[in-house]
C-alpha cells in the first residue's frame, strides 16, 4: 500500500485508538523503513499479487512456498510428495502450488509444531495422508482437539528418517524452544532445513521473540541451526528463506539484547536501585510501581539496542526489518525470561532488615 493511501485510511481506523487504556497507535513516520533485502522481487509482481502465494523450487525438487507472510515446504519425489505444515494463510494454495510443480499425489505431512497458524489447514491434505510429528505435539492436539489439525499417526522422540522414493528428510527434536515439540526437518541432498518461529530471515522476528514460551531454547536454537550443513533455511515468515548469514545476524540481535537485559536487571535489582521505582507509587498501587519497574528495565535495553553500532558498522534498523517497533516487545521478554530462566545475584539474607528486591 502506498503511504499517501495509508494516510488517506489513517483517519477511519484512527478511531480504534483513541481508547482510554490500552497501547497508543504506532504511527509509521516515527519507524525505520525494511532494508531493501526484506523486500524480495516477487511481493510487486502481477502473478503474486493475483494468486497470493509465490512458489519456487529451491533444489531437486524442494519447493518452498510462502504468502509473503508465512511459508511453508514440500518435497517431490518419484513416490508422491510430503508436504511440511499447513498455514490457514496459505491453505489451499499450498495444493495448487503442489499441482503447479507435480501430478503426484501428497502421501505424508510433517508437522513442524503443533500451533494453529502453521499447520491450523492441515486437514485439506485429506484422511488418506501419514501424518508424522513429535510425540509432545500429538500429545497437544489431543489434549486440546481441532478439525483442523488432525492427530499425527507417527510421532518420535529423538530422531527419525522420513524416506519416500529415494528421497530422505531427518527429523530431530532438541528439547522445548518456541514451545514443546518443535521440530528440526532437514533434508540433506538438498541442504535445506526447515525451522519454524526461531529465525525470520530478515527481520528481527514477530512481537516477543515470536511468541515464544522457552526463551533460552529460542535464543539457543539458534546456534543449533547454524549446526546443519544448509543452504536454505525456511523459517515460517516472512517474506523471504534464509541463509547462515540470516541466522548469525539474528543470533547477534537477540545476544546484544540479552547482555543488555542481564545490565538492566543487575542495575534495578539491586535494593537501591529497585527502590528508586518502587517508591513511584503508594503502597496500594503496588502495580503501578511495578510496571515503572519493568518498563525502566525494558526501556534500557530498547534503548541500548537500537543505539548500538553493530559488528559491520550499521545500526539495527539498517539490518534487520522491524527492530524499530518490535524491539520493545522483545526487550520485555528478554527481561523476564533472564529474570525468571536465568540466575539471579543473590537472594534475601535472613536479619537485613526490608525487602531487598533480588528478583
Ligand atoms: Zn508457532
Amino acid at each position: 500500500m502506498k503511504h499517501s493511501q495509508i494516510e488517506e485510511k489513517q483517519g477511519k481506523q484512527g478511531d480504534f485508538f483513541h481508547t482510554k487504556h490500552g497501547f497508543e497507535k504506532a504511527d509509521w513516520h516515527q519507524h525505520a523503513p525494511s532494508p531493501q533485502q526484506f523486500q524480495p522481487a516477487y511481493l510487486s509482481s502481477p502473478e503474486f499479487i493475483k494468486n497470493g502465494y509465490h512458489c519456487e523450487e529451491l533444489r531437486d525438487g524442494f519447493y518452498w512456498v510462502t504468502s509473503g507472510g508465512y511459508d511453508a515446504a514440500f518435497l517431490v519425489t518419484d513416490k508422491g510428495v510430503i508436504a511440511i505444515d499447513a498455514p490457514p494463510i496459505l491453505g489451499e494454495n499450498m495444493l495448487a502450488a503442489i499441482e503447479a510443480a507435480t501430478n503426484k499425489p501428497i502421501v505424508k505431512v510433517i508437522y513442524s509444531h503443533w500451533h494453529s497458524d502453521h499447520i491450523g489447514a492441515a486437514a485439506m491434505y485429506g484422511p488418506n495422508v501419514e501424518i508424522i510429528a513429535h510425540e509432545i505435539t500429538k500429545e497437544l492436539l489431543t489434549r486440546f482437539p481441532d478439525p483442523l489439525r488432525p492427530v499425527p499417526n507417527t510421532t518420535f522422540s529423538d530422531s527419525y528418517l522420513v524416506e519416500l522414493g529415494g528421497e530422505k528428510l531427518e527429523l530431530s527434536y532438541k528439547g522445548a524452544n518456541h514451545c514443546p515439540g518443535n521440530i528440526f526437518i532437514y533434508a540433506p541432498k538438498q541442504k535445506a532445513l526447515i525451522k519454524i518461529d526461531i529465525v525470520s530471515p530478515g527481520s528481527c522476528t514477530f512481537m516477543h521473540c515470536d511468541a515464544s514460551e522457552n526463551i533460552s531454547g529460542w535464543i539457543d536454537a539458534h546456534k543449533q541451526i547454524l549446526e546443519f550443513d544448509f543452504d536454505f533455511l525456511v523459517g515460517g515468515h516472512i517474506t523471504r528463506w534464509g541463509t547462515r548469514e540470516d541466522v548469525q545476524t539474528s543470533l547477534e540481535y537477540f545476544e546484544d539484547m540479552l547482555s543488555f537485559a542481564q545490565e538492566a536487571l543487575k542495575e534495578f535489582c539491586t535494593p537501591v536501585g529497585a527502590a528508586v521505582f518502587f517508591s513511584t507509587a503508594p503502597a496500594d498501587q503496588y502495580s503501578v510501581s511495578t510496571e515503572n519497574w519493568i518498563n525502566s528495565m525494558v526501556n534500557y535495553v530498547t534503548d541500548k539496542v537500537l543505539s548500538k553500532i553493530t559488528s559491520n558498522g550499521q545500526k539495527w534498523e539498517e539490518r534487520l526489518a522491524g527492530v524499530t517497533t518490535n524491539t520493545k516487545y522483545h526487550a520485555y521478554t528478554i527481561v523476564e525470561s533472564t529474570r525468571t530462566e536465568r540466575s539471579h545475584w543473590g537472594y534475601q539474607k535472613r536479619g537485613t532488615g526490608g525487602t531487598n528486591y533480588f528478583v
